[in-house]
């Protein structure tokens, strides 16, 4: 049986699909008797969405437009 503190061990493989068959299914076993555990699944899958939105992406994006806005600039100057 999986305890408290190796399901947290597991958690970020478990977050990230990592985990094999074998695993996951000790995973839930334990999540299905432990709310804590099950409360600190949850809060760690919200906190991962967020880091994911963080607009990572976009500062490609963000840097081009940047750089458009500087060579107007220089341009505006001559
Ligand atoms: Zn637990």
């Amino acid at each position: 049986m999986l305890s408290c503190k190796g399901l947290v061990g597991l958690s970020s493989d478990l977050l990230d699909g990592e985990l094999s068959l074998k695993q996951r299914l000790a995973v839930r076993a334990h999540l299905a008797m432990c709310v804590r555990c099950r409360r600190f699944i949850r809060q760690l899958r919200v906190s991962q969405r967020v880091i994911r939105q963080l607009p990572d992406a976009d500062v490609p994006e963000l840097e081009a437009l940047l750089q458009a806005m500087q060579a107007q600039r220089q341009q505006d100057a001559d």
